[in-house]
Parts: structure tokens; C-alpha cells; sequence
């Protein structure tokens, strides 16, 4: 067995720990996005594979028997490549996917397709506009200037696209005192944020139900069908069960 772990999430690193727990023998591949990527306990490649073919050539090249995606619910391109990669590999693949958000008592989410239909879904009035949404999608916004942006950024970015916005730099998990706090000090009017599920970006939502302000919630992206567990543990059980890959070092005797 040797696994390929995409990751990018505090799902992967959790996925990590527990790879290495168990002593199994892992790679942990992250995209390259942020300056100082989160250290993990098992060994790491940075970078693109090259799409679906380079990544398939990735997995024969490296005797990889089974990937787990840990990726984000919005990185859809890794994951629609993994898909691909994988049946051409004949490499088993799951994906550990959170369950998204879903509104409840006291929350007001507008819900939207994509980060286009999110501008689009801002109001015509000047509003303060907490935009929680990363860094690689900003443009979608940068006509929007009767607008003040608060955005929440893992790394300084060397330019903004958007006009008036103001750049607090944090990496997660993040509370609801934090994020009350924030949103009060910088009076926002409305929060803007991707449907990715679990715990550590959530203090928004909540923060923004007590507060009574409105959310444009970005619904998930589409991505071909592939197994999905929720869990570490439903990770692991697969593991387990998952057929040897056709082709690979396991099937060489390695
Ligand atoms: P994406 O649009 O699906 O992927 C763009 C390209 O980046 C892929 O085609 C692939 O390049 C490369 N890539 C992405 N994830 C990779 C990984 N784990 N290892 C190696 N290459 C990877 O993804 P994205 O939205 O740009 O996200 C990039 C990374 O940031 C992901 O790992 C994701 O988990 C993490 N992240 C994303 C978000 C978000 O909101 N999108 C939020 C938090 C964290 P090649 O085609 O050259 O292989």
C-alpha cells in the first residue's frame, strides 16, 4: 500500500496524523498556495501535478496504490482531476469530505451558485461587507467600488484587486467571540462566504446570526461522482477495504 494524500485543509492534516499513526506509508501533496503551509507528520511534495495526466503519470510513477482527496469542497479542478487520474491509474480513490452548512433557526443566508452571482447578490446601497472567501476569487468584486470589504487572508497578497478593502491576516480555526468581534468593530453589514463546511471557519455564521446580518452563502461546486466518507475514521475503514490498485507497486510485490 501507498497512499497519496491530497490536502490543503485541517481535514488532511487530521487525515495526516492518523496516516501516521498507523504507521501506513503516505504522501501528503499540497498545491504550493500559502507561504508557510502547516507542518506535517508524514513526508510532503509542493506543487501541481499537471492535470489529470500529469497526475495520473504521478501515481504510476510513484507506485501509489490508493489517493485520499482531503481537498477543499471549492478546490473542484484537483478533485475532477483525481477522478480522472485515478480510473486511468486504476488507483483506488475516496474522497474525506465535510458535510456543508446548513442554515438554521435565527440565520438569514441568500444562496448563490458562484462567487459571480455573490457580487451580483450585494445590494445597490453602500454596504460593510466582510468578504470570507480566500484570495484567488476577488476579482469577481473588484467593480464593486460603493463597497467596503473586510477580507480574511492566510498570506499578504502583493496586490488587491478590489478597491476599498481592508486585510486582516489569520489562519483559522477561528471563534465566535473573534468573529463577533470583528464584524462589530468593522461594522459589517453583510458576510460573504463559501459553503465549505466543519468547524474551523464556521465562528462566521454563528457571529452573523447573533449579530442579525445577512449571509450570501456560495453554494459547492460540482465534482464527478467518487466514493465520500466524512470521517478519519470512515477514511481508515475504507482503507482497509478498498481494492489493491491494478497496476501499481502492490500488485508488483513491493
Ligand atoms: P483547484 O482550483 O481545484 O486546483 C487548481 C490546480 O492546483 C489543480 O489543477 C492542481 O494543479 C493544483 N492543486 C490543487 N490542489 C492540489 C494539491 N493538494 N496538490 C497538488 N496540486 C494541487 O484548487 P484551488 O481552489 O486553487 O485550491 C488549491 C489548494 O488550496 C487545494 O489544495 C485546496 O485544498 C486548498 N484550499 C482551497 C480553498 C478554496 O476555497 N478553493 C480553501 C482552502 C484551502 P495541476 O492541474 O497542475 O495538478
Amino acid at each position: 500500500m501507498r497512499i497519496l494524500l491530497l490536502g490543503g485543509t485541517t481535514e488532511a492534516s487530521r487525515m495526516a496524523r492518523a496516516l501516521a499513526d498507523h504507521r501506513l506509508p503516505a504522501i501528503f501533496s499540497y498545491a504550493g498556495r500559502t507561504e508557510a503551509p502547516v507542518a506535517q507528520p508524514i513526508p510532503v511534495r509542493v506543487g501541481g501535478f499537471g492535470g489529470a495526466e500529469g497526475l495520473a503519470d504521478y501515481l504510476h510513477a510513484n507506485a501509489i496504490t490508493h489517493v485520499i482527496d482531503a481537498t477543499h469542497p471549492f478546490a473542484a479542478r484537483i478533485s475532477a482531476n483525481a477522478v480522472t487520474a485515478c480510473a486511468r491509474a486504476g488507483v483506488a480513490l475516496v474522497a474525506f469530505e465535510r458535510p456543508p452548512w446548513v442554515a438554521g433557526a435565527g440565520d438569514d443566508w441568500r444562496h448563490v451558485p458562484d462567487v459571480a452571482a455573490a457580487a451580483a447578490a450585494l445590494p445597490e446601497s453602500p454596504a460593510n461587507v466582510f468578504l470570507a472567501i480566500g484570495r484567488q476569487t476577488l476579482g469577481a468584486f473588484a467593480a464593486l467600488d460603493r463597497h467596503r470589504f473586510l477580507l480574511r487572508l492566510v498570506d499578504l497578497p502583493e496586490a488587491l484587486p478590489i478597491p476599498n478593502a481592508e486585510v486582516v491576516i489569520a489562519r483559522g480555526p477561528f471563534t465566535l467571540d473573534e468573529d463577533r468581534a470583528l464584524m462589530q468593530a468593522h461594522g459589517i453589514t453583510h458576510v460573504v462566504a463559501k459553503n465549505a463546511g466543519g468547524s474551523g471557519a464556521r465562528a462566521k455564521l454563528d457571529a452573523a446570526r447573533a449579530l442579525g446580518v445577512p449571509v450570501v452563502m456560495i453554494d459547492r461546486p460540482g465534482i464527478p461522482a467518487r466514493p465520500v466518507r466524512g470521517s478519519v475514521e470512515g477514511v481508515m475503514g475504507w482503507l482497509h477495504e478498498a481494492p489493491a490498485a491494478v497496476g501499481s507497486g502492490a500488485d508488483r510485490g513491493e
